[in-house]
């Protein structure tokens, strides 16, 4: 095996579709082309939308549509835990280190915001450019501000707070990178995405912060995923560097729709894999005909 590793990181919140699996696939053949490893995480942070039937779907579903990994939850391997349910030290860890460097601070804001960040984001719902309402003072140099006063006297541990924490972004910076399949990408820091939330009021680490921490801690060389994501990239990418990461390479996928255009989401339960399996759809049809 090279050192190229690779996964796959389906949440258990609905049925996996064609359009998992497609990517997936990719993710797979990228993997093997390279002889490298995949991984499969199952990323579970949802509680109140992950449910265990979809845990044990996604792996017959999975496997079913021919996909097969080296490290995963049901088979093990040395860098896991491999659901995020039981990875919650390496986020705190995460968060304690983002606070030390002053790169995050406590916000009041917006319920709906704060519901979009546990999930990776589609385009169309994407989370919303933050007004910046609750963000901190410019800092002085050598001064310490009211709000530094406020964060040192915090009880360190995140589950203390009921509030929520804000990734500040440094306003007007370029964010850029080659992705694998799309090419040359440029998003602006601030403008294209606002400060976003790492840590959410119920104790819940988001979306972002999780799947770098992850994607760091499991020596994930190539993040393979749907092109909805390539502006949470961008984000992810400010993430690694405050983590003192080395970022993996991307590869964005084209995103699947149904005959009427609409992206494939997982309530569209009729194109799910088990309702084309049941159909008597064959695994290595997904990839050939577009319209089953
Ligand atoms: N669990 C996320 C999703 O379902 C994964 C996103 C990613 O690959 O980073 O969209």
């Amino acid at each position: 095996m090279t050192n190229y590793r690779g996964r796959l990181a389906p949440s258990p919140t609905g049925l996996l579709h064609r359009g998992h699996a497609r990517t997936f696939w990719t993710a797979q053949e990228r993997a093997r082309s390279q002889n490298g490893a995949l991984v499969l995480r199952n990323e579970d942070l949802d509680a109140a939308r992950c449910r265990p039937e979809f845990v044990s779907a996604m792996f017959e579903d999975l496997r079913w549509a021919g996909l097969h990994w080296d490290e995963g939850p049901d088979c093990g391997g040395n860098r896991g835990p491999y659901s995020q349910s039981q990875r919650r030290e390496l986020y705190v860890a995460a968060f304690e280190r983002l606070r030390a460097g002053g790169c995050i601070y406590t916000c009041t804001c917006s319920r709906q915001d704060v519901l979009r960040a546990l999930q990776a984001p589609h385009v169309p719902d994407d989370e919303p450019i933050y007004p910046g309402t609750c963000r901190p003072e410019p800092r002085v140099e050598g001064r310490v501000s009211r709000e530094d006063v406020l964060r040192l006297s915090l009880d360190p541990r995140p589950s203390s707070l009921k509030t929520n924490w804000r990734f500040q972004v440094p306003d007007g910076e370029i964010v850029s990178f080659t992705d694998g399949r799309c090419g040359p990408q440029q998003f602006v820091s601030g403008k294209d995405f606002g400060d976003f939330i790492v840590w959410r009021h119920d104790d819940v680490p988001s979306y972002q912060l999780a799947v770098v921490v992850d994607d760091a801690a499991m020596g994930i060389t190539e993040v393979v995923r749907g092109e909805d994501l390539l502006r949470s990239t961008a984000r992810q990418l400010l993430l690694y560097r405050a983590l003192g990461q080395a970022p993996p390479r991307f590869y964005h996928c084209p995103l699947l729709s149904d005959e009427a255009g609409v992206r494939l989401a997982k309530r569209h339960n009729a194109l799910s894999l088990r309702a084309l399996r049941a159909k008597g759809v064959k695994p290595e049809e997904l990839w050939q005909k577009p319209s089953v």
